[in-house]
């Protein structure tokens, strides 16, 4: 599997329905994804009740060891991977982008793999004696978006299989391509029927929410789709982790260098090209240097380079889909219509190929415009004015999501007296939307429930239970 086309091949279906799937870049077709069925899932799922006990019976250390030559095959067919993920997604090969998505799929792994998992000994006092073990789930459920789908894949499969569960997969329909490339990679070590991928519609991901033998569902995707997941695993009572959408905050304080942070801004906010869950959504800039963080950013953002993510020199890439342009290009529109001011962008070119939207920088902004508020989930970027530390808290909280957020300052001490004040999962200081596999991860508000990366990670994909005694 070390080209494209080879590992392509190995994923190709030979019967049954298929779809084509279009690179967004080109409009060429990439390749062919099944167009499988709840019929389908139903299968999958039979056959990964039927080699769960015996994964689990395993024991941590031989499941360690296994996933770590799982993350061997990846590294192996590392180069194939990121050229079917930049076809597929848009995305480029370098920068924080294609490559770096499959190495973070390997690290992501290895670190699920390497991860102690202790009994807590939670009372032993001399009467009483508890310790708290996690059990396997048993079967959980992986649906999926298009924005990093290696990646997020990854994020849900590792700890479950790590704690002893058997994995479906539901990916975006937009990006099964990755998902069955990367899943074919690691299935060359996995057993058979442990790890299978189901390409199907949201009909398929809605039985995988309210099917009987699946007792978890990792959910990454919009707010919206996670509600239904809520609602439709609920017969079930489904235990779910929820990683949703965002609209992150990022304060610049009065005291930042404008020059100092701009390159650290635009990658917060610009990172694949926009469409990142953690991506910096907003910024709010103080007063005293809103001119000069505008000047800053803009000289950044105009230098890099957007084009065809096969394209070596390429930085930024597509939007992945025709929906997500028409919403990014939407808000942008409303908001040149409303006075605001184009600091760069807003202009994409019309009747060629691909989703390209330029790098798009809008200031003086209304702090209520639709571009503020909603998720635009692509390279335009609001820039407010604020003037006061309070007014610029509530204007980050005053949104329904939380899942990331950002302070930029010279003073660490004020930086985190900010931060403690804004009400997300995380926030990062001087820098926006890195993750770390041994760092949790997890959203506030409607961005969602549970957490994601390190111990309690791991923690999420099992059964606590108590033995008292
Ligand atoms: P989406 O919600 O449209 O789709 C996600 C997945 O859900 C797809 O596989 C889809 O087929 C499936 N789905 C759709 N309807 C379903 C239903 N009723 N039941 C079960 N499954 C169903 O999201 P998207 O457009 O692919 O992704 C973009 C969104 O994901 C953004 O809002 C982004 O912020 C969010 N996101 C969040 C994180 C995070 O970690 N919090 C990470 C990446 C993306």
């Amino acid at each position: 599997m070390n080209s494209y086309e080879s590992l392509l091949e190995t994923i190709t279906p030979t019967s049954g329905a298929t779809r084509e799937i279009l690179d967004p870049a080109t409009g060429a077709v990439v390749g062919l994804a099944p167009f499988d069925t709840v019929d389908d899932l139903d299968r999958a799922v039979l056959g990964a009740v039927a080699v769960q006990p015996a994964w689990a019976a395993l024991g941590h250390a031989a499941r360690s060891e296994t996933l770590l030559r799982a993350a061997d095959a990846i590294d192996a067919a590392a180069e194939a991977l990121a050229e079917l993920l930049s076809r597929e997604q848009g995305k480029p090969m370098n920068g924080p982008n294609a490559r770096f998505e499959v190495g973070g799929a390997s690290a992501w792994l290895r670190a699920a793999a390497g991860t102690p998992l202790e009994s807590e000994v939670v009372v032993d006092d001399g009467s009483t004696h508890a310790v708290m073990h996690y059990r396997p789930i048993g079967v959980v459920g992986a649906i999926g978006p298009w924005n990093w789908p290696m990646m997020i894949t990854i994020w849900q499969i590792a700890p479950a299989l790590r704690m002893g569960n058997a994995v479906v997969v539901k990916p975006s329909e937009y990006t099964p391509l990755s998902v069955l490339a990367l899943v074919a990679v690691i299935n060359q070590v996995l057993p058979a029927g442990l790890v299978t991928v189901v390409s199907g519609d949201r009909e398929v991901g809605a039985r995988l929410s309210s099917h009987p033998d699946i007792g978890k569902v990792m959910f990454t995707g919009s707010t919206a789709t996670g509600k239904a997941i809520i609602r439709s695993s609920a017969d079930t009572v489904k235990r779910l982790t929820l990683e949703l959408g965002g609209n992150d905050a990022g304060i610049v304080l009065a005291d930042a260098d404008p020059t100092a942070i701009a390159e650290g801004l635009f990658w917060g906010a610009f990172i694949n090209t926009g469409q990142t869950c953690a991506a910096l959504k907003r910024l709010y800039v103080h007063d005293d240097i809103y001119e000069e963080v505008c000047t800053a950013l803009t000289k950044v953002a105009a230098a890099i380079p957007m084009g065809v993510g096969v394209d070596e020199k390429s930085l930024l890439g597509p939007l992945q889909n025709k929906a997500q342009f028409d919403i990014v290009a939407g808000l942008v529109d409303a908001a040149k219509a409303s006075g605001a001011r184009v600091l760069l962008g807003g202009n994409p070119v019309a009747g060629q190929p691909g989703y390209f939207y330029p790098v798009t920088l809008i200031a003086d902004i209304d702090k209520d415009h639709p571009l503020v508020l909603e998720e635009q989930f692509g390279p335009a970027l609001p820039i407010i004015r604020y003037s006061s530390v309070d007014e610029v808290v509530a204007l980050a909280n005053g949104v329904d999501v939380g899942l990331g957020g950002s302070v930029w300052s010279a003073d660490l001490v004020q930086a985190r007296e900010v931060a403690a004040r804004l009400e997300t999962g995380t926030v990062w200081i001087n820098a926006h939307g890195a993750v770390h596999p041994m760092i949790p991860f997890g959203g506030s508000k409607q961005s969602g429930y549970g957490l994601e990366f390190g111990v309690e990670g791991l923690k999420a994909l099992g059964v606590p239970q108590v033995i008292n005694g």
